[in-house]
Order: C-alpha cells, then sequence, then structure tokens
C-alpha cells in the first residue's frame, strides 16, 4: 500500500491511469466540486483518509455496511475462509447455507441464484421475466436505477442522474424502445402504458423504496397498485431490493410494506462488502434459469467463497437480532427531526425523506415524490453544504440524488455532532 501526502495528490495520479481517478462515477465529486477524499480504512462508522482526517460516516459503501465497517465477525469469518482458496468454481456447501438462510428471512423466495453485482442481478431478473411470459417490454420508473445495464440506462437515477446525461450514447434504439418510463408514485401512468403496449409487457421493476433520486418513498396504495396490475396483466412485479433488501426489514421492503414480488434482486447488504447480487423468486419462476431451464446464466466468480461467507455472517447478525432495526430507525428518526430543527430555526425549506435507515434532505420547499420534483432542489446550495460537512468531518454522499446509510455503528454522540455540524455549515453558506 502506498501512503500519500494528500487526497490532492492521490488523485492526479489516479488521473492519469484510470478515468476521472474514479472506478465508478459519483466517487469523482463532479457534481460538488473539489477533490474526492481518498480512504485508508474504515472502522464502525468512522472513515480515515489518507491526509489523517476522521469522518462520520453516512454513506457505507452505499449500503452493505449497516452495522459497521471492519465488523469484526465478518473480518474473521473472511481471514479463515480465505486460507481455503479464494474460488474453486465448483459448488460449495456455503452457497446452499446461504441460500437457506435467505429463505428464512425474505419471504416467498423458493429459489435463489446468486451473481457478482446489483446489476447482473437486475439485468438477469429482466431476462428470466422476458424469457417467462414470452414479452419484450418492461416498465421502469424515472429516477429509478438498475445497474448500469443497457436496458436500464433510461431515465436512471444515481450517477446518470447526478451528471445529468440525457441519452446514454451506445444504447441502441432497439434496446431502449423496449424500456417504458413512467413517474414514481404514478399508478395511472403505468396503467396508461399498458394499455397503449397490450400483452407486450413482461414486467414492471422497481425500487420499492426509493434510493437513487435520492430517498423517495412509495405513497400509499403505490406498491398494493403495481401488484394488482401486474396480476390483471400477467406481468411479473420485480422488486429490486438491491438497497432495501436486508435494510428496510430483514426481509426487505416485502416484509416492511407486506407486497409480494415475483422476483427480487439484492445487493450491497448481501455480500457485507464483498461484490455480491442475487435474484429470486417462486420456484415456478426460477425453474426457467438454466440449466433447468433455458433462460441461460452464468458467473465464474459466482457464490464465490469469501463473498458468501461475509454475506452470511452478516445476514446471521441480522436475523439473529431484530432489535436492530428497531435501533436503526431510532437513530435514523433522531437525525431526521435534529435536521428539521437545525433547518427550521433558520428558516432553510428543506425536505427530509426517511424510511428506516434509508434517508436524505433535499434543499426544496416541496415534497419530494418522484424524480420531477428531486430534480427541482437547488443543487448548489446542497455543493456548499456538502464541503462545509465534509470540512466538519461528515462524510455524506456527494449528490442529492443519492440515499444516505446509516449504520447501527453510529452513536447518538455522532449524531449530535452531525447535527451540530449542520447547523454550523448553514451559518457559514447562507
Ligand atoms: C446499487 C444499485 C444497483 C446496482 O448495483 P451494483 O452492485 O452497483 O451493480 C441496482 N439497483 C439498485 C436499487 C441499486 O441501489
Amino acid at each position: 500500500m502506498y501512503t500519500y501526502e494528500s487526497s490532492k495528490s492521490a488523485f492526479e495520479r489516479a488521473q492519469k491511469s484510470i478515468p476521472a481517478g474514479v472506478n465508478s462515477p459519483v466517487r469523482a465529486f463532479k457534481n460538488v466540486g473539489g477533490t474526492p477524499i481518498f480512504l485508508e480504512k474504515a472502522k464502525g462508522a468512522y472513515l480515515y483518509d489518507v491526509d489523517g482526517n476522521k469522518y462520520i460516516d453516512f454513506v457505507g459503501s452505499w449500503g452493505p455496511m449497516i452495522l459497521g465497517h471492519a465488523y469484526e465477525p465478518v473480518i474473521e469469518a473472511v481471514q479463515k475462509k480465505a486460507a481455503f482458496s479464494t474460488s474453486f468454481g465448483a459448488p460449495t456447501v456455503l452457497e446452499t447455507e446461504i441460500a437457506e438462510l435467505i429463505k428464512s428471512m425474505v419471504p416467498d423466495i423458493d429459489l435463489i441464484r446468486m451473481v457478482n453485482s446489483g446489476t447482473e442481478a437486475c439485468m438477469s431478473a429482466i431476462l428470466l421475466a422476458r424469457g417467462y411470459t414470452g414479452r419484450n417490454k418492461f416498465i421502469k420508473f424515472d429516477g429509478c436505477y438498475h445497474g448500469h445495464a443497457d436496458m436500464f440506462l433510461v431515465n436512471a437515477g444515481s450517477g446518470v442522474a447526478t451528471l445529468n446525461i440525457q441519452q446514454v450514447p451506445g444504447v441502441t434504439a432497439g434496446t431502449s424502445n423496449d424500456t417504458l418510463i413512467a413517474p414514481y408514485n404514478d399508478l395511472e401512468a403505468v396503467r396508461q402504458l399498458f394499455k397503449q403496449n397490450p400483452n407486450e409487457i413482461a414486467a414492471i421493476i422497481v425500487e420499492p423504496v426509493a434510493g437513487n433520486m435520492g430517498c423517495v418513498l412509495p405513497k400509499e396504495g403505490f406498491l398494493e397498485g403495481l401488484r394488482k396490475i401486474c396480476d390483471e396483466e400477467n406481468a411479473l412485479l420485480i422488486f429490486d431490493e438491491v438497497m432495501t433488501g436486508f435494510r428496510q426489514a430483514k426481509g426487505g421492503a416485502q416484509e416492511r410494506y407486506l407486497i409480494r414480488a415475483d422476483i427480487t434482486t439484492f445487493g450491497k447488504v448481501i455480500g457485507a462488502g464483498l461484490p455480491v447480487g442475487a435474484f429470486a423468486g417462486r420456484h415456478e419462476i426460477m425453474s426457467h434459469i438454466a440449466p433447468l431451464g433455458n433462460v441461460y446464466q452464468a458467473g465464474t466468480l459466482s457464490g464465490n467463497p469469501l463473498a458468501m461467507v461475509a454475506g452470511y455472517t452478516l445476514l446471521k447478525e441480522l436475523n439473529e437480532h431484530p432489535e436492530y432495526y428497531e435501533q436503526l430507525n431510532e437513530k435514523a428518526v433522531y437525525l431526521k427531526e435534529g435536521i428539521l430543527r437545525v433547518f427550521g430555526e433558520r428558516n432553510v425549506p428543506v425536505q427530509v425523506n426517511q424510511k428506516q435507515s434509508m434517508m436524505s434532505l433535499f434543499f426544496n420547499s416541496e415534497p419530494v415524490v418522484d424524480f420531477a420534483t428531486s430534480a427541482k432542489s437547488d443543487q448548489t446550495t446542497f455543493s456548499k453544504f456538502f464541503h462545509a460537512l465534509l470540512k466538519r468531518g461528515i462524510y455524506l454522499p456527494a449528490s442529492q440524488y443519492e440515499c444516505w446509510f446509516l449504520s447501527n455503528a453510529l452513536t447518538y454522540e455522532d449524531l449530535d455532532k452531525t447535527i451540530l455540524a449542520m447547523a454550523e455549515s448553514l451559518d457559514e453558506i447562507l
């Protein structure tokens, strides 16, 4: 490992060998400006950069670190497993154990297939839905992100929205014509799409709590409405639980909202910070996957032993400690109330959307319920706020379009420090 004097010199060096110096776009700080901090290590709720600064972390590696960084049982399990070889490309008992554990945690799963990222999980889910229904089109929502597969790069949220990319070069017209878009929380728009494309729509894919246009909650009846429409139209309902899985509840958003999806995708928490994704569903649907059926999907490193043991260890902890979800929710509500207080005292309009340990803040005077309302937020003020907080040792996602992920390693003292830093930051920038 190299030690750098500063993030600045590390960033300059990185840009000579890596596009924009980063391996995923939002890390480059393009939206907020300035130099990304280069990290050296993390423990619990704290990050340490190469410059020697410490930060309270609200990114949590974009989700996986629900119990904090370098969680000891996970680190120990990975270290032990590594000595037995890092990959076989052949079955292991551990893969069955994690599959059984997930089936015991999440409703309505008979079969689950492991992949290496959320992107792979979602593209495989669409392929499966198409193979199962014999239809080509699918509906996604404006501002929802399902990974970087071609078919999803139409009105995608996350980095695509952050960088304001209107049309992604390289996505063919044929591909984007099969991707139908509706505004989030708009059932009428979904009904219209089914009317305009009779018997052509294989599936609806949705983030049951959206986190890629900032955190946006489903309106009451929205998810139920999608379920009903899918049943009426013989289409599949895909819940993209890459963010919400094992985070909204041990059974994900499906448990929290009591809605049954036909296919569920996972990522983030499922791998405890190692590269893992998965897609799952009832036997009737999943039996179309090769080699049971002809829908082809494969992966050299899928079910990798290090990734599986990391995920298994974290999921088991979550399964055995339902109180962690209550604790996480209480911390998130405490932070939300603190934010509303300091913004309120200063008469700064703000929207805070929160559901369990997912939340985000918008410099916006109207409720944020979809991409259009999210996009009306004041990005310039957010950038200033972001840097004022970073300077004070608070690490937020570098875009208003990204959700914050709280970890249970956060203490109330950390939250008080964060709220105070927010008050000082507002006083500095306004
Ligand atoms: C992060 C994310 C993905 C993509 O997962 P990767 O592991 O980054 O490929 C897909 N869907 C949702 C909802 C996500 O938040």
